[in-house]
């Protein structure tokens, strides 16, 4: 793949530290899958100026960037992706409560947000705990689990569109849907979020998040790098289940497997490449098709070259 252009870097560095610009950067150290070839090159933002500077520029000169949060929901290609990564972590993670309400920056983990809501007595947030996400990529993909999702505590979500300008989306206008949002669509970024709850009681607010805990390490296998549920469920079903009664429990396609613990969970068992991930992926699909007519869609967002 063709490196960043010293024109480009020249562009970046006026408004990034060296130190966050990252070329040629190997995604598998991003992504919980801990496979994929390299970006173009990795930055690490730290702030909505840089974004606004930055994102015209891709956009007037047609380079490709991505949004990455923390790589949670996502397979890169082994030929890496040939684009700018745009990384929204740690420097943007700000939260702050204020009654009823947490602020969250887009890069803050789901975890510490739901550790404040816990703190400061607020329920709502408790199925969130275990969501290894951040809160933009919680809000692209409206992340729920036990039935609880984003969209229920949501109040209002500020974002930046492809020409650096800023607006605040609120109630229906972020078209949530199923593991879904106006975000999937649209060339927006998350920059922060409000969170509505509801005060709560501490004891019972920390019992369940234990509980839902537990269930995950009893359920899910935690123990190797994977991207949660890999595919959506189809309505009515569970893939899991579906992919149980395709025959498919522990298949394997080189390092990757799908989970014999959790058959919805398609994991590395330490040397998988995406290929191998993928292999899994298509071979699961078109036997659930043969086996129910069911089409099994990717939960997991796959970027790149494969
Ligand atoms: C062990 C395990 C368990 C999981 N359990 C659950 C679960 O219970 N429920 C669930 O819903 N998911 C679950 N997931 C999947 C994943 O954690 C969620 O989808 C999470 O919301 C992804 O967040 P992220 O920051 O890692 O996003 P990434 O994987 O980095 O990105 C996902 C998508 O969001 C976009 N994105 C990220 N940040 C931004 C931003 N600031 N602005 C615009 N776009 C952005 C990316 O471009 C990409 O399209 C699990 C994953 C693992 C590994």
């Amino acid at each position: 793949m063709e490196s960043i252009s010293s024109f480009e870097l020249d562009f970046i560095r006026k408004y990034v530290p060296e130190e966050d610009i990252l070329p040629d950067e190997a995604m598998s150290g991003h992504t919980t899958f801990r496979v994929g070839g390299e970006a173009r090159c990795l930055i690490r933002v730290s702030m909505t100026e840089q974004l606004s500077a930055l994102l015209p520029y891709f956009r007037e000169k047609g380079i490709p960037y991505f949004i990455l949060g923390n790589g949670s929901n996502l397979l890169v290609g082994d030929g890496g992706y040939p684009g700018i990564m745009l990384q929204i972590g740690s420097r943007m993670n700000a939260i702050k409560a204020e009654g009823c309400h947490i602020r969250a920056g887009a890069g803050a983990l789901l975890s510490q947000v739901a550790g404040c809501a816990l703190k400061n007595g607020l329920t709502g947030l408790e199925f969130a705990s275990g969501i290894p996400g951040t809160v933009g990529g919680g809000i692209v993909m409206n992340a729920g689990a036990y039935g609880g999702e984003m969209k229920q505590v949501t109040e209002r979500v500020t974002v930046m569109d492809d020409r650096g300008e800023i607006a605040v989306l609120e109630g229906d206008a972020m078209e949530f849907g199923y593991r879904t949002s106006i975000i999937k669509q649209k060339p927006l970024i998350v920059l922060e979020a409000e969170f509505s709850l509801k005060p709560g009681n501490k004891d019972e607010i920390k019992a369940r998040m234990e509980e839902l805990s537990a269930m995950r390490r009893e359920k899910q296998p935690l123990e190797y790098a994977s991207a949660g549920s890999t595919f959506k469920r189809p309505e009515g079903y569970f893939a899991g289940k579906l992919i149980m009664e395709a025959g498919l429990k522990g298949y394997r396609v080189g390092g990757a497997q799908v989970s014999e613990k959790h058959c919805g969970f398609v994991v590395n068992t330490g040397d998988a490449t995406a290929a191998d991930i993928l292999g899994v992926i298509r071979e699961v699909q078109k036997r659930v098709k043969e086996n129910t007519g069911i089409t099994l869609e990717t939960e997991v967002v796959l970027l790149g070259n494969f």
